[in-house]
Formats: C-alpha cells, structure tokens, sequence
C-alpha cells in the first residue's frame, strides 16, 4: 500500500489545480485518473476577468493566461442590433489545453497514477483509496474532483439531487467567415432576439487563430432543432438570429457540431470524514451563466490556502474539520451566486411576462447608452488587464 498525506481523485480543471498547489506548497500527494494527457472535451473554453482574479490566488494565472487567447475587443448584440463595442476582458482556451497546461505546474515530487478509483473507504484518520488495476493508496485527507461521475460516490452513501433538469443545452463549434480572412469583430456576443426561440445567446471568440463559437440554449436534448443545429449549423442559426448575417457576413461551420445538455444537481451526504468533494462533484453550474470555472476555482483556492494548511496541522481529519470547507463564506456565496444566475438567465431569455420584458429592454438601453458613450472621445473607459486588475483604457 503506497502511502500519502492527499490522495486526489480526477485530474479535470478541479483535481489538477488541487494537485498543482498542494504539490507546490510541498505537500505530499497523489494525483489519480485514467488520463495521463486530459483528452480533447467541450467543457469550459473560456475564461473571464474574475476567474482570472481566482485564478492568481492559485499561482497558476500566468502559466494558463499564457496558453490562452485574450480577445481585444468585444461587440454586443440586443435584439439583432449591435449595441455596444468594448475591450475584451477574455481569455480562449479549449478545456483540455486549459486541463493540461494546469498539469504542467504539478510538481514532479507529486506521483500521477493512471487508473480509475473503485472504492473509497473513509474514516476520522486514514482513508483507502482503491484504484482499477489493483493499486491501493492509503490518505489522510482524499479529495474528491471526478466531476459528473456519480457511481463513486453513491458507494459512500453520497446522493445527488437534480434541482434542474436539462437547465440548458451548450452547442459548440467552429466558425469561418467565407470569402474573407477574417470576421469584423474579434469577439461577439449576440443575445436571443425572441424568447420563442429559447436562446440565451451566442458568444464568438478567438482560440488560436480559429473563431469558436458557444451556444447557449433551453431545449430538451430530443428537440428536433438540436438535429436541424447538427444537420445545418449555419441555416439552423441563421432562422434563430437573422440579424446575425449583418454582423458576421457569410460563413460557415468548420467542425462536427458539439451538444451537452446539463443538469443542475447539488449533494447530499457528502460532509463525511476524511473526505473533501470539489468542482462539478459537488455541485454543477449552468454553461450559459458562465460560473462553472469559477466554483472550481474557488473550491480549490479556498481549500488549498486556507482549509488544508489548517486541517494538516492536526492529528485527525474528522467531519468537524471538513465541514469549514462546505461553510467557507466565500464558497457559500459562490455556489450560491452560480444558481441565482443560472435561474435568472434562464428567466431573462424565455420569460414573456411584463417584468421580464421589461427588464431585457433595461438591458438593452444600458448597453445601447454605454455604446454611444464609448463612442464619445471624452469617455475613455477602463479595462481588465491579464490578471483581472481594472485598468485605465490605453
Ligand atoms: C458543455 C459545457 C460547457 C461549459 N462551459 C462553461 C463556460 O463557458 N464557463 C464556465 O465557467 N464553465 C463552463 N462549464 C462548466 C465547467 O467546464 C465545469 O464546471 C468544470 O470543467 C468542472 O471541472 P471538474 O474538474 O470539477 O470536473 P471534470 O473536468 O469533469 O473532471 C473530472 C475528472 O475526474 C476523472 N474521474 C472521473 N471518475 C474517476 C474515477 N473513478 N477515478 C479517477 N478519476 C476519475 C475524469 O477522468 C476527469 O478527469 C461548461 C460545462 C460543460 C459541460
């Protein structure tokens, strides 16, 4: 039995960055998933000013923003009309570049076993870890990162609560404009411009030299407009966003059209000795709101600045200890933010009552009113640089 002080299970954007900073901070520990390289995945391909700002507190900013495209300028479009131009304030990255550049930053000292995790046996001091292949691995603290991946945990008596059923759908793909070497903009975002065609918008962004596109709607996965979208993705997106022709001109769809629908679940059971859940094996988010990066981030900054420092400190690894992790402030009122806007994009893009309408008509006046501002010489504006601080525009 090999022996360690954390054993990690998964090594996703969760499960790396813990191993990354644990291994950093010169503790010792195992890293555990059946991917030595994380393989290609349609997960997260972008990240914002704020996972930015979390992103510092790992020490992993500047290796990940370095493997990223930041986007200059952003345009915004309401209703079919573009409404406002602004500096870009993120960063393109496919979830497995992301994954992998994060592995790149674990230490040597912190061993990589390749296999998948069968069994967790946890108690207030040492936990066993059993890996596939017949491997077992004994822990003081085991952190759990397996994202969607429910069988594990549902061994240990954790369960996990669907609050939202196909909350969203996530489409990605790759765009090219024809007869052009590039589109106008670098970066768009173009809201749904009716709530019948249950869209929350589509965002453009450059990876590389490629324009990616996300694509966030509200429709069960046997809607037949989710294989018209895979058929014929330019037609498809087309008859929902027409005002989109003016804005990118002609173009087509380069690669196999991608489609994920995701549920909003939370867990139940989970404050346990010896054992800690982060990421999506706690709690999913909604793509569409854009939060997912960012309660892993969070989990993982709070737990390996904060929380691990403190329970290692101490003989034992009782529920006691666990539980300031699950009661961390910071954390509660990030997972508690991820579901408030999942709910409420959901609400701002289907909602034909008057206080909705009403309220995606504010949304348009205001970034109508910023458009015109900016466009104003006397009204420079301030921007995110790299690393989330807020600067005066150049
Ligand atoms: C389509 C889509 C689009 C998204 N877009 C965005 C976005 O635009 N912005 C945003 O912020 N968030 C987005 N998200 C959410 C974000 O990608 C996730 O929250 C994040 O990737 C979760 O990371 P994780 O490490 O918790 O899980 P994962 O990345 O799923 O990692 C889990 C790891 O556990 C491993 N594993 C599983 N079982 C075992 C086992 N038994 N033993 C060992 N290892 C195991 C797996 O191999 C994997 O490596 C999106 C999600 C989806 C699905």
């Amino acid at each position: 039995m090999r022996h360690t002080d954390i054993a990690i299970v998964g090594g996703g954007l969760a499960g790396s960055t813990a191993a990354a900073m644990i291994g950093r901070a010169g503790v010792d520990a195992i890293l555990i998933d059946p991917h030595p390289v994380y393989p290609p995945d349609f997960r997260c391909e972008k990240l914002d000013t704020l996972q930015a700002r979390i992103l510092q507190k790992t020490g992993l900013a500047d290796a990940v923003l370095r493997a990223a495209t930041p986007d200059r300028e952003l345009w915004v479009a309401r209703f079919g009309q573009l409404v406002e131009k602004r500096r870009g304030a993120q960063h393109g990255i496919h979830y497995d570049t992301l994954v992998n550049t994060v592995r790149g930053e674990i230490p040597a000292h912190t061993a990589f076993v390749a296999g998948k995790v069968t069994a967790i046996s946890t108690g207030p001091d040492r936990q066993t870890i059993s890996v596939s292949g017949g491997e077992d691995i004994s822990a003081r603290l085991v952190v759990l990162a397996n994202g969607l991946n429910v069988g594990l945990r549902q061994k240990m008596g954790i369960g996990r609560d669907v609050i939202s059923a196909g909350h969203s759908t996530s489409i990605g793909f790759d765009m090219k404009p024809i007869g052009r070497p590039a589109f106008d903009f670098c970066a768009l975002t173009y809201y749904g411009e009716r709530p019948a065609d249950r869209v929350a918008y589509l965002t453009l962004f450059p990876i590389g030299g490629v324009t990616r596109a996300n694509l966030f709607v509200y429709r069960d996965l046997h809607d037949p407009w989710l294989k018209q979208m895979r058929d014929a993705p330019a037609e498809t997106l087309l008859s929902i966003m027409p005002g989109l022709k003016k804005l990118a001109g002609d173009f087509e769809i380069t690669d196999f059209v991608k489609i994920r629908p995701v549920d909003l679940a939370i867990t139940t059971g989970h404050r346990q000795a010896g054992l800690v859940l982060v990421g999506d094996a706690f709690a999913t988010s909604c793509p569409a709101a854009g939060t997912g990066a960012l309660k892993v981030l969070m989990d993982v900054e709070r737990l390996c600045n904060e929380h691990i420092p403190r329970w290692l400190a101490s003989p034992g690894m009782g529920a006691d200890k666990i539980e300031a992790f699950y009661d961390d402030p910071a954390k509660v009122a990030c997972d508690a933010d991820s579901l408030a806007k999942a709910y409420h994009l959901r609400s701002l893009s289907l909602d034909g009552s008057l206080p909705w309408v009403a309220r995606r008509w504010a949304r348009f006046l205001l970034h109508w009113t910023k458009g015109i501002l900016r466009q104003s010489p006397q009204q420079p504006y301030v921007e995110a640089d790299a690393h989330g601080t807020v600067v005066p525009a150049r």
